[in-house]
């Protein structure tokens, strides 16, 4: 029998802040991007065992990536964010 593992980044879930933000980086006001992205272990292509979750705050124009924790994140999404659609960005 033949096992075909990886690993690799699973679903990832986008928010946009709803104020503009000061990025220092390229001195833009604009509304960030938060992303949270889980890893996978997968096996037969098929995610089975979460690794880790990663969560980004980022600058859309520059692309200065912040790496926020948990709880930091929700708080911002919580507050401060709406869901992101690529269709229709603020
Ligand atoms: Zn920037």
């Amino acid at each position: 029998m033949i096992f075909i593992a990886g690993a690799g980044p699973g679903k990832t879930v986008k928010y946009v802040t709803i104020k503009p933000r000061h990025c220092f980086h390229c001195n833009n006001d604009s509304p960030w991007i938060l992303e949270k992205t889980k890893y996978f272990v997968s096996l037969f292509f098929i995610p089975v065992i979460p690794t880790k979750t990663q969560y980004l705050f980022y600058c859309p124009i520059c692309g200065n990536t912040q790496k926020l924790e948990k709880e930091e994140f929700e708080r911002i999404v919580r507050f401060e964010a709406e869901p992101y659609h690529a269709d229709n960005p603020r």
